[in-house]
């Protein structure tokens, strides 16, 4: 690898301390810089030093981070932290700043603390707190983990089978997607659900919800 033209190793440049060269992005030199956050972060020299680049991206959430806090209140007990701000009817929080329009509090606290999640995944909370936005109550998980730990909490219906127990829109496409897929049976299904087998086969031959 032929050496950077201009070397930056140990300097820093607002949040960025530059550690070693990290190859080339066309004609630009890359660097991997240790970030004050923690991260490690890799970008163009240039963007660094020109200032245009400032920190790993943790730098877009420090005046949020102080306005999204004041709107939380720890809860002792429990551990969780509730989000005092705005809801929607289904009871999770929502908040908006900037760049952040009207979404999910817990997973606007999730990206805060976290970094990006991944296209297609869910934050699902550990806790039964819909409005709670403590990180260490929140973890990544797919639309049948989060079918599944709904119905774990009892949130769907559970327990004895109800025969004409209400599903929501949610469980209903979740029902018929994996059924067609064949990642389960109704009776299976229906035990999920807590409901009677015959409404998971009315569901699936689309009689309900259609
Ligand atoms: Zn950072
Ligand atoms: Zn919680």
């Amino acid at each position: 690898m032929s050496r950077p033209k201009r070397d930056i190793s140990g300097q820093k440049f607002n949040a960025l301390t530059a550690v070693r060269p990290a190859g080339k992005d066309g004609e630009h030199q890359l660097w991997e810089f240790n970030c004050d956050c923690g991260r490690v972060y890799t970008a163009r020299g240039s963007s660094v030093w020109s200032g245009s680049t400032q920190s790993c991206g943790c730098f877009r959430w420090r005046g949020p981070r102080a306005r999204f806090l004041e709107k939380t209140q720890p809860e002792p007990n429990s551990g969780c932290l509730l989000w005092l701000g705005p809801t929607k009817d289904n009871g999770y929080g929502v908040c908006s700043f900037g760049f952040y329009k009207n979404g999910y509090a817990h997973r606007f606290a999730w990206e805060m603390a976290r970094g990006p999640i991944p296209g297609g995944l869910f934050v699902l909370h550990r806790c039964d707190t819909r409005c709670c936005v403590n990180v260490d109550h929140l973890f990544l998980g797919t639309h049948a983990e989060n079918m599944a730990d709904m119905v774990a909490k009892g949130r769907g219906v559970r327990g004895e089978r109800v025969k004409n127990a209400k599903l929501t829109r949610a469980a209903v496409e979740d029902i018929r997607s994996r059924y067609v897929a064949g990642v389960t049976s109704q009776v299976e299904l229906a035990r999920q659900y807590g409901v009677v087998p015959t409404t998971i086969g009315k569901i699936i031959r689309g009689e309900r919800w259609t």
